[in-house]
């Protein structure tokens, strides 16, 4: 495991955005992130590469064997950018728009790796060249506003993986793409995780995205697990309510249904607010299964992600009312 995260909390003074999550992630493999915004993801991929200072962040982040809560901010800080890189869904806000994108890979490189600047500067020019960027040895002396969005992410993935981490976080990373340059970066991400064997988070609302990269799938709701499994159970045999609401949007999408603008999935409700969090289960507010036949457990006691499907101890729902052996009660 190059990663081990066990019961992470991350709470601010307005309230907790994560409560108790925990997952493994072994080199190459792809973890699939999902939920709507407000679920806590992004703020779990922060906390793991030590971005939120102003957080109280509890529980275990295990980085290849060290213990990161708890850890000097300086030893954090070192591995990011290193051995942790993430990339996000603007790379704009991320490049700099007063340098070239060469000068701003190899300074990447430089201040981890130490080496010369002409050496950097052939790191750049090969990076640029790995995610496929054409005429690289030009184009690294060009600023970024001369790339197109697409171009742009591979940028971004080029400067993420200019120092060869083991783990790259990357958070909604297609989002602000069309649907053509979407499925190209996200080839190039798996490419990427199989060529390097570098373990990858793939934070999203989008099961789209889910489906074409993901090895193992964690569902989050309200700042909790909801469902954790490889990504063919998700798909197949979704046990949690809330899955399968997100999977059945999804389906209609496909077919054709009208979609009044946005692009969250249509559960019915809100997400939970992090303020005052709903009792017991945080979805029973939308619940479909609930609502159907309300169940006192349901209002009154979290449910714990425990084993329910297939899949044995690798497919974990936490819903009290399915039971162990995958079926409903
Ligand atoms: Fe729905 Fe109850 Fe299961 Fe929560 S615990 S998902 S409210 S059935
Ligand atoms: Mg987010």
């Amino acid at each position: 495991m190059i990663l081990q995260v066990r019961d992470l909390r991350v709470s601010f003074p307005a309230g907790t955005a994560v409560d108790g999550i925990s997952f493994g992630l072994e080199r190459g493999r792809t973890l699939g992130v999902v939920g709507e915004s407000g679920s806590g993801k992004s703020v779990s991929s922060l906390a793991i590469m030590g971005l939120h200072r102003e957080a109280a962040v509890s529980g275990s982040i295990v980085f290849d064997g060290e213990e990161l809560v708890g850890a000097p901010a300086s030893r954090v800080r070192e591995l990011r950018g290193r051995r942790m890189a993430m990339i996000f869904q603007d790379p704009l806000s991320s490049l700099h728009p007063f340098y070239t994108v060469g000068e701003q890979i190899a300074e990447a490189y430089r201040l981890h790796l130490r080496t010369s600047r002409r050496v950097a500067r052939e790191r750049a020019v090969e990076m640029l060249a790995e995610v496929g960027i054409p005429e690289p040895r030009r184009r690294a002396d060009e600023y970024p506003h001369h790339f197109s969005g697409g171009m742009r992410q591979r940028v971004m993935i080029a400067m993420a993986l200019s120092c060869e981490p083991d783990l790259l976080i990357a958070d909604e990373p297609t989002t602000a793409l069309d649907v053509t340059v979407q499925a190209q970066i996200l080839e190039l991400i798996r490419k990427i995780q199989e060529d390097r064997a570098v373990a990858v988070m793939m934070i999203t609302h989008d099961l789209g995205v889910v489906a074409r990269v993901a090895d193992e799938v964690l569902v989050m709701y309200g700042g909790r697990t909801a469902e954790h499994a490889p990504a063919r159970e998700i798909f197949r045999s979704p046990r949690h309510p809330y899955t399968r609401g997100l999977l059945a949007s999804v389906l209609r999408l496909t077919a054709g249904e009208e979609e009044d603008g946005g692009r969250l999935p249509a559960i019915p409700g809100n997400p939970p607010s992090l303020l005052a969090p709903p009792s017991g289960c945080r979805f029973h507010p939308r619940c479909a299964r609930y609502a159907a036949a309300p169940d006192d457990a349901c209002v009154t006691e979290a449910p714990e992600p425990r084993p329910a499907g297939p899949g044995g101890a690798t497919h974990r729902t936490a819903c009290h009312l399915i039971d162990i052996s995958g079926g409903r009660r």
